[in-house]
């Protein structure tokens, strides 16, 4: 699968007569950060539904990793610890827990059940977490109670909390939103960092935003792919002006 880490071919969703992804083909590399654009109902959240098994498509696959393992049709619990973590917009952090407390309760929830049953930090698990708070900007936060953080500071604990996990693919949905502009810029360094090691498909309609990724843009119309390429490029499509202009 021309090394493809994630491999979506033609795939179709149905709901009520409506087709909310029509013959939707995607790929991503290993270690590649994407950016997904599109109007509202164009089919980003579906499209996610999919990959992570909340919605099972009508035709078409969903194909992952080395050995092409087909995905659809299992559940998302097993898609996630096949190594495809999602970010929603809202961060569910524990508020009334530290950030150092809520990244470690990611770091352990990868561990199997009994073993979470009886878990006592490592030292290595705790060096590991600090990392992990350096990496997302929340260093000096460590010892604050999640809820006392700022809401950007609150996405990056979640992200912090996916990374714990080390999945190969993170699904982000649109992680600006409601940011200061200094919050935007730290997320979107935040995002190619983490990129460098695993696949990072993000979901935005902040062009800014996409702008400081600077990474490749798939825009999804009518839930299919109307355009991809760099943002420049899909910005001087013609169909994609029109989309946008809602001609
Ligand atoms: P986007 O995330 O790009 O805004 P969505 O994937 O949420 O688009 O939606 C694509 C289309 O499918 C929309 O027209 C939406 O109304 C429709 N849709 C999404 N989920 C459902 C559902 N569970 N039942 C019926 N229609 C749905």
């Amino acid at each position: 699968m021309n090394g493809a880490l994630l491999e979506v071919a033609a795939i179709s969703v149905t709901f009520d007569g409506f087709k909310a992804i029509n013959r939707l083909s995607f790929s991503i590399g290993p270690a590649e950060l994407r950016a997904i654009i599109g109007p509202n109902g164009a089919g980003k959240t579906t499209f996610m539904d999919i990959v992570t098994g909340k919605t099972k498509p009508d035709e078409g696959q969903v194909l992952w990793g080395e050995v092409s393992r087909n995905l659809i049709g299992m559940n998302e619990a097993r898609i996630a610890r096949a190594g495809i973590g999602r970010k929603f917009q809202r961060p569910t952090v524990f508020e009334d827990q530290t950030v150092f407390a809520n990244l470690l309760m990611a770091l352990k929830n990868t561990r199997a059940p009994l073993a979470v049953l009886f878990y006592t930090p490592k030292r290595r698990d705790v060096a590991r977490v600090e990392d992990l708070a350096g990496e997302i900007g929340l260093a000096e936060q460590i010892r604050r109670k999640a809820g006392e953080l700022s809401h950007g500071q609150k996405q990056w604990l979640e992200i912090g909390m996916l990374l714990a996990q080390d999945p190969k693919l993170l699904l982000v949905d649109e992680p600006a939103a409601g940011m200061t502009l200094g919050e935007r810029e730290h997320t979107a360094d935040l995002l190619r960092e983490a990129a460098k090691t695993r696949a990072v498909v993000v979901v935005e309609h902040d062009m800014e935003f996409v702008r400081r990724l600077d990474c490749k843009v798939t825009v999804f119309h009518e839930g299919s792919v109307l355009a991809e390429g760099s943002l420049d490029h899909v910005t001087r499509n013609q169909d994609v002006i029109d989309v946008y202009l809602g001609r």
